[in-house]
C-alpha cells in the first residue's frame, strides 16, 4: 500500500500561500517503523512518499525507512517505491547518492524566476539562486525529476517565462496547479492574467512539441490524455484509498489536508487502518450539486474533498475558482489537442495515446 509520511511539522521556508501550521513536531523512529511494516501488509508493492513540512530536515528518518524496507523487501519479495516532495534547499549530494541507488522520485517546489514572489525563507529573503543551484544538482543525477509549481496571484507576470526558464534548465517534466486556500485571494484581474500566461505557455507547449522535444506539464497533459482515456482518475475522490497520510504521531487520515480532524482519522499505524471507517468516508464522497448537471464533469476535478475542502470548508462543495479553473484548462487543453493532432497525427498518437487502446484513440 501506498503512505504520504509526515516526517515533520516543521520547515526552513515560509511561503506566502503554504497551508501547513509550522510546529516543532518530528516522527518518531517507532512511528517510521510501524509505516513501513504497514506500507509492506497489503498490496504488491510498499510505496512511500516522504514529506512534511520540509522532510530534509529529518533526512535521518528517510534514510531509516529506506533501510527497513530493504529488510522487507528481503522478507517478503515485495519492492519499495519511494518518492519526495521536497523544497530542494537542504539537498546534498550524498543525499542523492542515496536517493538514485534506490530511484526515488523527486518533486522539486520550485517556481523557477517566479520563485522569490512567494517562496521565502523564514527570516523572509528569497530562495532563488540557493534552489536553483540544487535544481542543477538534482538534475545532474535524477534528470527525470518533476519541478513542481503553485501559482499564487504574486506569481502570475513571471508565470509564463518560469515554465520556459525551467524547460531550459532541463526539467521535461512540470506539475502546477493554481494555490489554494485561505492565504490566498484570486480577483478577476488575475483569473484574467492567469488566462493570458497560460496561453503564452500553451503556444510554449506547442511549439516545444512540433520541434521534437515535447515536456510534460500537468495542466494540459492530464486534460488531454483524460479525453482520450474517456474518463478521468481523479473523478472520483480517492479519500483514504490511493495514498494514505500518516501524521508524526503514527495516525492515518484519509486526506493530507484533514490531518489532525478527528472526523477524518482512518487508525493508525499501530493498530492498522480502520476499514469500516474508511469505507463510510467513502460513501459520503459525492458530485457536487452544482456539477450533476455539466458536460465537463467527467474531466474535471471537482470531487478532490481535500481541495474542495481548503476551498470550501465542506468536501462536497466545489469553488468557483477551482470550476473557473478547471473550464480554463480544459478548453486550453482541447485548443491544443486538435492544433497538434492536424499538425502531426503520428506524434500526437505516440505521446498521449501511447496507454490507451486504439479504439479510444
Ligand atoms: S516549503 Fe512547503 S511546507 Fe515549507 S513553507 Fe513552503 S509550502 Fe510550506
Ligand atoms: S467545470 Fe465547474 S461545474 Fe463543471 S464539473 Fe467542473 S467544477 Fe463542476
Amino acid at each position: 500500500m501506498n503512505l504520504t509520511l509526515h516526517l515533520t511539522e516543521n520547515c526552513n521556508m515560509d511561503c506566502a500561500y503554504c497551508v501547513h501550521e509550522k510546529k516543532e513536531v518530528r516522527m518518531t523512529e517507532a512511528v517510521v517503523d510501524a509505516a513501513v511494516d504497514l506500507a509492506f501488509s497489503t498490496g504488491k508493492t510498499a510505496g512511500l512518499c516522504f514529506f512534511g513540512g520540509e522532510p530534509l530536515l529529518e533526512s535521518g528518518l528517510i534514510y531509516r525507512a529506506i533501510r527497513r524496507c530493504m529488510l522487507k523487501t528481503i522478507e517478503t519479495g515485495k519492492p519499495a517505491l519511494y518518492k519526495m516532495t521536497t523544497n530542494g534547499t537542504l539537498l546534498t549530494e550524498r543525499f542523492l547518492e542515496n536517493a538514485h541507488a534506490v530511484r526515488m522520485g523527486i518533486g522539486l517546489s520550485f517556481e523557477g524566476i517566479a520563485q522569490d514572489a512567494c517562496r521565502r525563507f523564514k527570516d523572509g529573503s528569497g530562495s532563488f539562486s540557493t534552489v536553483e543551484e540544487k535544481a542543477k544538482m538534482l538534475l545532474k543525477s535524477m534528470p527525470d525529476s518533476y519541478a513542481m509549481m503553485t501559482i499564487a496571484p504574486q506569481a502570475l507576470p513571471q508565470y509564463a517565462e518560469s515554465v520556459k526558464y525551467l524547460r531550459a534548465l532541463g526539467f521535461h517534466r512540470i506539475t502546477s496547479t493554481i494555490a489554494y486556500g485561505k492565504r490566498v485571494h484570486w480577483t478577476d484581474a488575475d483569473l484574467e492574467l492567469l488566462k493570458a500566461q497560460m496561453q503564452e505557455i500553451g503556444e510554449f507547449y506547442e511549439a516545444e512539441f512540433l520541434r521534437g522535444k515535447p515536456f510534460f506539464f500537468s495542466p494540459f497533459d492530464s486534460k488531454i490524455r483524460d479525453f482520450i482515456r474517456g474518463f478521468n482518475p481523479s473523478e472520483r475522490c480517492h479519500l483514504g484509498f490511493r495514498q494514505m497520510p500518516v501524521a508524526p504521531d503514527g495516525s492515518l487520515y484519509a486526506c493530507t489536508q484533514f490531518i489532525g480532524d478527528q472526523d477524518y482519522k482512518l487508525g493508525d499505524v499501530f493498530r492498522g487502518i480502520d476499514r469500516e471507517r474508511q469505507q463510510q468516508l467513502a460513501m459520503r464522497a459525492a458530485t457536487p450539486e452544482s456539477c450533476k448537471e455539466c458536460a465537463l464533469r467527467t474531466r474535471c476535478t471537482n470531487s478532490c474533498g481535500c481541495m474542495n475542502r481548503l476551498e470550501t470548508g465542506n468536501e462536497n462543495n466545489v469553488s468557483p475558482l477551482q470550476c473557473n479553473y478547471e473550464r480554463m484548462t480544459i478548453a486550453m487543453a482541447d485548443e491544443i489537442a486538435d492544433r497538434l493532432f492536424a499538425a502531426d497525427e503520428d506524434a500526437f498518437r505516440k505521446r498521449f495515446a501511447a496507454d490507451v487502446p486504439e479504439k479510444n484513440a
